[in-house]
């Protein structure tokens, strides 16, 4: 049986492992680093990046966890998971660390306070009739590196072509938060990566 690992440090953990079960994987939260090697993949969830790599850095799972995505586990970051996934920041706080991996420099609260939270649908690459996404002070991505391929974008707005779901090899990220409401599909694709490493 395949098994996904959750941050669960800090963030919205359990609706995220409600998902996976729905799709029939065996999820849990991580809290340790020795719970990451039971992980086939492992999901980075939505809350506040600035308090998450200090708590990751104080649990010992910041190391572990790089080490882990540098070798190639897939690992799926969802909104502050996004900014903890990625190589380059924007508007972090001083001193802010991620996990890296994925080759992008994104923006946090990108959105600005008028309309830092709000929902829209969007075209999403290998999903037919696109996503209803739900925004909450969210990054976007602001440039990319070769490998990595543009999923969504914002269409219409102020923020009209900004991009909000990146993949590079087995690495997601979605600025948005594909675990509120009962849409499984994006978890679906991230459960097809994990599946397609196994093999
Ligand atoms: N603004 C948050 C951050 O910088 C992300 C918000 C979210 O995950 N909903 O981490």
């Amino acid at each position: 049986m395949t098994s996904i690992g959750v941050f669960a440090l800090q963030g919205d953990v359990r609706e995220h492992v409600q998902a996976l079960n729905r799709l029939g994987v065996d999820a849990f939260g991580v809290r340790r680093p020795e719970e990451l090697e039971r992980c086939d993949g492992f999901i980075l969830p939505g809350g506040e990046s600035t308090t998450m790599y200090k708590l990751a850095r104080t649990f010992d799972l910041l190391e572990p966890l790089r080490k882990r995505v540098h070798e190639g586990m897939p690992t799926f970051g969802t909104c502050a998971g996004m900014i903890m996934l990625a190589d380059r920041i924007r508007d972090g706080i001083d001193g802010q660390e991620t996990v890296g991996g994925l080759d992008i420099t994104v923006r946090r609260n990108a959105f600005g306070r008028q309309v830092d939270s709000f929902e829209t649908d969007l075209d999403y690459a290998g999903l037919d009739d696109g996503v209803h996404a739900v925004f909450i002070r969210a990054p976007w991505v602001e440039e990319i590196g070769e490998g990595v391929e543009v999923l969504a974008r914002v269409r219409g707005g102020d923020a009209d072509g900004r991009i909000v779901a990146v993949r590079q090899g087995p690495l997601m990220a979605t600025s948005f938060h594909p675990e509120v409401g009962d849409d499984d599909r994006v978890h679906g694709l991230f459960v097809d990566l994990v599946k397609q490493s196994q093999d």
